[in-house]
């Protein structure tokens, strides 16, 4: 159990009768993305971007035309606003003083999926609530359908095609929810929302129109391989990029350009094959590209799925819950992408993610011996029957 401890915006706001000046973009629904810093005495003592929101509750705030919401001297013991934020990594809502009793998770992607799962287990009640009819709807249904099976099994509520339209409060401890499911009104009572419905890149207010950086419409800095801007001396890494968000990414990109701009190197980033885990339990992973992305590109392909049912590793440890899909293409035999819904299913896309890198050829796959009793045989399984019936197979997959 991860340990519970005072959320720290908040005191600052109440014990230091500070200014805290949050920029709130709500809709009529009283819902949207926050994003502010903490001022005490005219100085910001913490970087308080915000992008997820665990709850909050304002009063008595004054909005300027930007929709800045400004709160000064707040009384002590007085909580005029209080925005119990997830910002800077993983912290904060992890270090809640008392668990919720119960969570509203607002939005499907990896972010809000983790999470929910993670509360569910610390024993909070969870409801999912999410306005598109899948999970993860940025994977195909197969995977979108695997996870909301497993998540749905162990307990967590999952509200689909369901658009939150007003967020209000009825006491102290909860929170009512309106909401407009598959077109009917629908209430939910919780003590503690979650909004994980996405993120901006934080570019705002940083002077970059003055240098002429170029942005694209979500206000992401727009980078090429080798990070640079299209202003010759500005180099951008990371979240606040057009390129892929996630931490090791925003490393790599950092080191390639500081070796661009402080070596003078023509070092280049490279995402193909770029291997990604959602961390639920299932996990579900993946690496190159998937059945859409090969319609769009015109690439022709076809796709192979063994079931954890019929992995000898998934049968001995008496967890056969997803499936291993390879996708290639049939013109070249080359895998194009792996998707992955397996318990540390995660482990197994790295050999896909170097293959794709590299053009090994499926068949190649299917003949390189994999230790028998471990998930990775699963990713030979599906590189065999794209030509054979997995009945037809003996033992260790030959
Ligand atoms: C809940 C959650 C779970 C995640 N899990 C994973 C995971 O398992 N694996 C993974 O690879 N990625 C994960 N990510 C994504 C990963 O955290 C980000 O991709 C990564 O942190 C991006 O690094 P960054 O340096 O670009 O941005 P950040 O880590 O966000 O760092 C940006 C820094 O800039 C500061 N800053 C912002 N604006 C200003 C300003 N105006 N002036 C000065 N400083 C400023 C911020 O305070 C912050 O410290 C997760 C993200 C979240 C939210």
């Amino acid at each position: 159990m991860v340990g519970w401890t005072t959320v720290p915006v908040k005191r600052e706001v109440v014990l230091n009768q500070g200014v805290v000046v949050c920029h709130i973009e709500l809709d009529e629904a009283g819902l949207g993305e926050v994003s502010g810093y903490i001022f005490m005495d005219g100085n910001p003592v913490k970087d308080a971007r915000v992008y997820l929101m665990v709850h909050y509750q304002y009063k008595h705030g004054k909005s300027d035309h930007n929709g800045f919401y400004t709160f000064t001297e707040v009384p002590s013991g007085e909580t005029e606003v209080t925005v119990t934020c997830y910002s800077d990594g993983n912290r904060t809502l992890f270090e809640l003083e008392n668990q919720p009793e119960s969570l509203a998770v607002i939005g499907a992607g990896y972010i809000a999926l983790e999470l929910a799962q993670a509360y569910h287990r610390f024993g909070t009640k969870v409801k999912l609530i999410h306005r598109s009819e899948r999970v993860l709807s940025t994977q195909t249904s197969d995977i979108s359908d695997e996870l909301t099976k497993h998540l749905s099994d162990e307990g967590i509520e999952i509200h689909l095609n369901t658009k939150v339209k007003k967020i209000s409060r009825t006491d102290e401890n909860t929170i009512l929810i309106t909401a407009e499911e598959n077109g009917k009104e629908v209430q939910f009572r919780v003590s503690h929302i979650l909004i994980a419905a996405g993120i901006d890149a934080n570019t705002a207010n940083l002077g970059l129109e003055i240098l002429g950086v170029n942005l694209d419409k979500a206000g992401s800095v727009i980078v090429n391989e080798k990070q640079e801007t299209n202003i010759g001396h500005v180099y951008a890494i990371g979240d606040c990029t057009n390129t892929p968000s996630f931490v090791y990414t925003a490393a790599a990109e950092g080191k390639t350009a500081a070796l661009n701009a402080i070596m003078n190197k023509d070092a280049t980033m490279d995402y193909q094959g770029l291997p990604w885990v959602v961390f639920t339990d299932p996990q579900v992973a993946g690496a190159g590209i998937d059945e859409k992305e090969a319609i769009k590109e015109g690439i022709p392909y076809e796709t192979s799925t063994v079931y954890l049912k019929d992995v000898p590793r998934s049968i001995a440890a008496r967890d056969t819950r997803g499936f291993i899909k390879l996708i290639r293409n049939t013109e070249t035999d080359e895998l194009l992408g792996i998707r992955v819904v397996a318990p540390e299913g995660g482990e197994l896309v790295m050999q896909a993610s170097l293959a794709i890198k590299y053009g090994i050829k499926v068949e190649e796959i299917a003949n390189s011996l994999h230790p028998y009793l471990t998930l990775s045989e699963g990713v030979k399984l599906a590189s065999i029957t794209f030509k054979k019936d997995i009945k037809e197979l003996s033992c260790c997959a030959v």
